[in-house]
């Protein structure tokens, strides 16, 4: 036993590693059943204070954001609460029939969480001028131009700010951070700054993990290990664990942001995506899409528009985005992933219908940048072949589980994060029992 285990009171029931959206969703609705959860995190759970600065800390290359060979590239947050601390917090249900295909019914989670999460469309006096520009000009273009849902508390949220995507330091935005600090209160354990080298294996189950804190090795123990590290952490975990291959393939759903710049507007400090429009059967997803102005400057830069960098304040920009086909590689040191034939013509059409909606605003200097993505997922897939995917439980190996976006099983284009807490809430739910000594838990004490 190590020092940290002998510390606690208690052995611990599991282990959830990561607090994305599907780990803080696991390892809540198993504290709240009652199990001792240890919740493991490589980044940090300082305060958000919605600075660029604290921003580049989670997600620069190297700490969370990877460059891939044709110089796109995969952003994601190393930090409590994962990539959530730093989304745009839209919200999509989970695809029911994707799931049902493999005897998954996530409905009643869904109902569950919709009961308690701050979701729904942005009021009025949130959604910035730009995003109401460009809702007017794509319904006027024949678009089904709608309001999306978003994870925004209104009452906390204001008007002229643009720190979603920096970690809303304000209470706003609804982020993975909450659950965790729930499964606390409620007696998780939780470590940060600890970073989770291998999955312990003993005859064949896991019996607990090896991590790193403060320079130091440790091991801890449990007999349930839930890995929650995000699209790229866990299909490496496995694979360092001995459990599953060496390269994963994934999806990550690529973006391109489609700017030009009007003269009668001085914005550029609004909530993303409040509004857009998708088109399942194309695999093409189009929102509003205003960024800080640093990050619209390195956009604008990347894609050579010298010219445009200033422009930040009259500049409306689209989203477009893509359902991409599964390929590429999670290695285990890095990540790469090129577009397919498939994926550049999604991506060509959803340019030509935000061309058009920028037309129809009166927009001009119109340009498109280089693609990047956000999504990276489905690399151990539910359903995958064995070594290389979970099962329906979302078991890869007895006593370990998967519960965030690699275990997505298709290629996929939506906004994951709700899909994620109900997948998190179906596992804690079905863990729980076992979890606390096979003492029996009520449904009603698992669904709250
Ligand atoms: C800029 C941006 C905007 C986005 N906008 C939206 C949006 O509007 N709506 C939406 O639904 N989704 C959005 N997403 C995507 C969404 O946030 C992610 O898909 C989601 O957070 C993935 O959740 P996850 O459970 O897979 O874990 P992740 O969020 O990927 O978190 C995994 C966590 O595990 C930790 N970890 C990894 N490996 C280890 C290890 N070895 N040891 C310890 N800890 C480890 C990581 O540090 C991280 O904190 C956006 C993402 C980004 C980057």
């Amino acid at each position: 036993m190590d020092s940290f285990t002998e510390r606690c009171e208690r052995p611990f029931d599991v282990i959830v590693v990561g607090t994305g959206p599907g780990g803080a969703s696991t390892a809540r609705e198993l504290a709240r059943a009652g199990a001792h959860v240890l919740i493991l995190e490589q980044g940090s759970a300082a305060p958000l204070a919605g600075t660029l600065g604290q921003m580049a800390t989670m997600a620069l290359p190297g700490r969370g954001t990877w460059l891939h060979r044709d110089a796109s590239l995969l952003v994601s947050g190393t930090v409590l609460g994962g990539s959530s601390a730093l989304n745009f917090a839209t919200a999509a249900p989970p695809p029911a029939a994707m799931f049902a295909a493999h005897g998954i019914d996530l409905a009643p989670f869904l109902a569950a969480l919709r009961a308690e999460l701050p979701l729904a469309p942005l009021p009025d006096n949130l959604v910035g001028p730009m995003a109401a520009r460009i809702m007017l000009a794509a319904r006027a273009a024949g678009f089904n131009w709608q309001k999306l849902d978003k994870m925004i508390r209104p009452q906390a949220c204001r008007s002229g700010c643009w720190r979603c995507v920096y970690g809303c330091p304000f209470g706003a935005k609804w982020s993975a951070r909450d659950f965790v600090i729930d499964a606390c209160r409620h007696g998780a354990v939780l470590l940060d700054r600890s970073r989770v080298r291998r999955v312990l294996v003993e005859d064949g189950r896991a019996a607990g993990v090896e991590y790193r804190r403060a320079g130091a090795l440790h091991t801890v123990r449990a007999p349930t290990v839930v890995l929650a590290g995000g699209g790229i952490g866990s299909p490496r975990l496995l694979h360092a664990s001995g459990l599953g291959p060496r390269h994963a393939p994934f999806f990550s759903d690529p973006v391109v942001a489609v700017m030009g710049s009007v003269d009668d507007i001085d914005g550029g400090a609004e909530v993303p995506m409040a509004a857009g429009v998708s088109f399942p059967e194309e695999g093409i997803a189009l929102a509003d899409l205003t960024l800080p102005a640093p990050m619209y400057a390195a956009f604008a830069l990347q894609a050579g528009r010298v010219d445009r960098v200033g422009a930040h304040r009259r500049t409306l920009s689209l989203m477009v985005k893509i359902r991409d086909d599964i390929g590429g590689a999670v290695g285990p040191r890095w990540v790469d992933k090129r577009l397919t034939t498939g994926d550049r013509a999604r991506l060509e059409q959803g340019i030509g219908m935000a061309r058009r909606i920028l037309a129809q605003a009166g927009a001009r200097q119109v340009f498109a940048t280089h693609h990047f993505a956000a999504h990276p997922g489905g690399s151990i897939p539910i359903g995958g072949n064995a070594g290389e995917g979970v099962d329906s439980d979302l078991r890869a190996a007895p006593g370990l589980y998967v519960c965030d976006a690699s275990v997505i099983p298709q290629p996929w284009g939506l906004p994951p994060t709700l899909t994620l807490l109900c997948l998190g809430k179906r596992l804690g739910a079905m863990l729980a029992g076992a979890a606390i000594g096979g003492s029996s838990v009520s449904s009603e004490a698992v669904s709250r």
